[in-house]
């Protein structure tokens, strides 16, 4: 029979896991009725401060198709989907959030476009975002466009972290071991031909997003530095930028004192001068903190997560 994982990165996640399990679990009897497929869970308790990891554990106790890791503290979703990723053992595996926003009825789709029409993964993508506030909508669309005007992985505008990938796309995904991850952009760089499913926009099923404004401006810039060294080129452009109007700053200075002797010095227009020379100086070294402290954090080596508990004895050796 092929196996199904499902893994579920969840962070104080106690309301929604039981209608996540329950609802889940309706779609996998019918899949397995028409399909012959089975499911296994992988709940990755992301160093919860409520009763998550307890949730999970009862639901483990009745149902022995679920696995649990729980993590010793927060570490993040990117971890988090990157150990439920190394303990997978089904032919295929899905990624899914906890609050039933990415509706789990899409599966049953994303199954037969991979057994039926030759696609090696099948990801959600939402179209609208109605009930965002639009200053957020506004900046989501301006960070899509950018990054992939900017960097050579394909990131979907409204693409989720929801999708079903083949064991091909798993492994290729475990082999990029960077520290600083960024899933929407590790799967599009990986490739492989990709359905990609449309969908509309719920609201979660309880509980509060973890994403504030300002998480999430904090998440695309890793996103563009991790994906893209344009932002370093723009240093240089902007020394050379610099350095030809200084010049041609010079050249008129002399030619008017040429023609018109030398007249008070403007000490307002100096001021102004340094202060942009000195901003386009802080703001390109800036960037090149970025890329460094990226670097740093690279060559710690430090590994992504570390579990306190877990139900998974297979559990393979984490970086
Ligand atoms: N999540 C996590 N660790 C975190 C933050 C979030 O594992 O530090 C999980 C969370 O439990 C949920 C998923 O990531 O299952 C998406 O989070 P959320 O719904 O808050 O994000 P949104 O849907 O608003 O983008
Ligand atoms: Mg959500």
């Amino acid at each position: 029979m092929e196996l199904i994982s499902i893994i579920v990165p969840c962070y104080n996640e106690e309301e929604t896991i039981p209608i996540f399990y329950n609802t889940v679990s309706g779609v996998s009897s019918q899949m397995n009725k028409k399909y012959g497929v089975v499911f296994e869970y992988i709940f990755v308790d992301d160093g919860s401060s409520d009763n998550t990891l307890k949730i999970v554990k009862s639901l483990a106790e009745n149902d022995d198709r679920v696995k649990y890791i729980s993590f010793s503290r927060n570490f993040g979703k990117e971890a988090a989907l990157l150990a439920g990723l190394e303990q997978a053992s089904g032919e295929l595996t899905a990624v899914m959030d906890a609050d039933l926003q990415d509706p789990p009825e899409l599966l049953e789709e994303m199954y037969t476009a991979i057994k039926n029409d030759g696609f090696d993964c099948a990801a959600a993508r939402r179209t609208s975002r109605k009930g965002e506030p639009p200053v957020r909508s506004f900046f989501a669309k301006l960070f899509y466009k950018l990054i992939n005007k900017i960097s050579n992985a394909e990131i979907t505008d409204g693409a989720r972290d929801y999708r079903l990938m083949k064991r091909c796309v798993i492994d290729a995904i475990l082999s990029m071991r960077e520290f600083n991850r960024f899933s929407k952009g590790i799967f599009g760089w990986v490739g492989f031909k990709t359905k990609w499913i449309e969908y509309t926009h719920t609201d979660r099923a309880a509980g509060q997003t973890k994403w504030s404004f300002w998480k999430l401006l904090i998440y695309s810039i890793d996103g563009i530095v991790a994906f893209s060294t344009i932002p370093l080129s723009i240093a240089a452009f902007a020394g050379i930028l610099f350095c030809f109007a200084a010049f041609v700053m010079i050249l008129v200075i002399i030619i008017k004192t040429i023609i018109w002797g030398d007249p008070v010095a403007g000490y307002p227009s100096l001021v102004c001068i340094l202060f942009l020379v000195s901003g386009v100086q802080m703001f390109t070294i800036g960037i090149l903190g970025q890329y460094i402290s990226k670097s740093y954090m690279e060559t710690k080596r430090r590994p992504h997560y570390i579990i306190r508990e877990t139900n998974n004895n297979t559990v393979k050796g984490h970086p």
